[in-house]
């Protein structure tokens, strides 16, 4: 494992409660694992997928400029071509002599291995595109590489999109999709994988309009984190210098997170001008001009593509939101999930196993699982229930006890600071709503009363 920041969760505990939670695990663990490729377990693939569907409901859905696309990931060779990765897409790679690992040029400070001192060889490039045939012919005309980026397929499918839904500048096409990259030097959980998955814009501009674009877009992004909990002073901006900045890019900025390994980039937006669109019209012979109305001209449109990393995201708001603190004589570990984010919504937890309180205890449950994920849980002290629903991030649990089969009252207890309030059950789903959308548990609904609480 890499450096880590002081202060951050260490990313050693934050695999194993990853592993030990059934968020994470290596991908084929039973024959060894396969390096840096990974698997959602139960919890993990519901995180993702809020993840996801909080994504896409701020970028498409609550948006009239935005329209979504989900285009397939073999596509035509001679997209690879025109977009530059055949011959683009290559990191600089060395061996080691002595150890013959390999690693990224630029991973390598001193000229020197880093796992045993050995000597280098010079550097060349390795494609990090991986490539498969279709058909059974394994010619070279058979090629086809799985996409290293979700951004092409929609390039490719500018036309049948603006032809389809008669969009006007400016507007966006969203795409989340798997993407391969037969990377280097991995390592650092899912930060970077061989497999992961993208979250990508491609905002399209009159040119001239371009720069302010890109800024608005800078900043609705930086938003969608901190909306979602990310602390903003774990949050940074890196504007690339003209150096680093690809041939074709008038700018890009890169959202930096600050994770347990240190600075690095969760998303980057990049201004790419027309590059795009003037490179597939010229390698396909088709028009992918936009006929402008204002001026009677057709223009290329300049593009601005906010592309973020599902996974890293994911391990963004992991590592946010993992917490430790003194309870008694006790550490709570308590995942401070957004209530969107969190896998869980709600716990359904009947005091004790008695069978008296089975009954009412699973009709909650039962009432519930349609508004939400909702887990039931009777095994062990309440206590320890609370404790394992707070490492999974779960926001508040449903107590059901004796006094319930009496009054049809049943206490919420909140994640954050264990706080308890009981009330009528017929309140129960309006209540549960109003609380995942931010209410503060001291705000009492009708009927309801403050209360001290079960003994955790
Ligand atoms: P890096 O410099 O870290 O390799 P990049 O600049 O090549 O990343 P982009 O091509 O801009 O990355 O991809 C957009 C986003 O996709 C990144 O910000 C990151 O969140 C995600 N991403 C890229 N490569 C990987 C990977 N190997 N594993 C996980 N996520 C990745």
């Amino acid at each position: 494992m890499a450096k880590q920041v002081p202060g951050k969760v260490d990313m050693d505990k934050l695999v194993s409660l990853c592993k030990r939670r059934g968020y994470i695990f290596p991908s084929s663990e039973i024959y060894g694992g396969l390096g840096a490729c990974y698997d959602y377990g139960p919890l993990g693939v519901e995180l993702k997928n809020n993840v996801k569907a909080a994504w896409w409901k701020s970028v498409v859905q609550e948006r009239d400029d935005m329209v979504g696309l989900d285009a397939s990931i073999l596509m035509h060779q001679q997209t690879w071509i025109a977009s530059g990765h055949t011959n683009g897409f290559a990191d600089p790679l060395v061996d080691c002599r002595q150890c013959h690992k390999r690693w990224r040029a630029d991973d390598v400070n001193d000229g020197k291995c880093p796992d045993c001192g050995g000597e280098l060889t010079e550097p060349r490039m390795f494609n990090l595109m991986f490539k498969t045939f279709v058909g059974p012919v394994e010619d070279e005309a058979a090629v086809v590489y799985l996409r290293p980026e979700t951004a092409q397929g929609i390039f490719v499918n500018f036309q049948n999109v603006l032809a389809t839904t008669r969009s006007k500048l400016p507007f966006g096409i969203a795409q989340i999709g798997k993407a391969f990259r037969n990377e280097i030097t991995t390592g650092n959980f899912i930060f970077r994988t061989r497999e992961f998955e993208q979250m990508e814009i491609e905002y399209f501009v009159k040119p001239g309009t371009d720069e302010e674009w890109f800024q608005r877009w800078v900043e609705e992004r930086l938003n969608w984190y901190v909306s979602l909990g990310i602390r903003k002073e774990n949050l940074r901006l890196h504007q690339h210098t003209e150096d680093e900045l690809a041939h074709y890019a008038r700018a890009c900025s890169d959202i930096e997170y600050l994770f347990p390994i240190g600075w690095a980039e969760l998303e980057g937006i990049a201004n790419r001008t027309d590059f795009d669109l003037r490179q597939h019209a010229s390698f396909s012979g088709k028009d992918l001009s936009y006929y402008d109305e204002e001026s009677k001209e057709h223009i290329i449109p300049y593009v601005i593509e906010p592309s973020a990393g599902v996974d890293r995201s994911v391990l963004a708001f992991l590592a946010d939101s993992y917490g430790e603190e003194q309870d008694k004589d006790e550490i709570r570990v308590v995942l401070r999930l957004h209530p969107a984010l969190a896998p869980i919504k709600v716990a359904v937890l009947p005091l004790s196993r008695n069978e008296k309180l089975k009954p009412l205890s699973e009709d909650v449950y039962n009432s519930l699982r349609p508004c939400w994920m909702v887990q039931y849980d009777d095994a062990q002290s309440i206590g320890r229930r609370y404790r394992r629903q707070d490492e999974i991030g779960t926001p508040f649990c449903v107590t059901i006890d004796f006094q319930s089969l009496e009054d049809n009252q049943v206490t919420i207890r909140e994640r954050d600071g264990m706080k308890q309030i009981r009330l009528p059950i017929d309140g129960l789903k309006a209540t549960l709503d109003a609380k995942l959308g931010g209410e503060p548990i001291e705000v009492l609904p009708p009927g309801g009363s403050k209360w001290l609480g079960f003994e955790e």
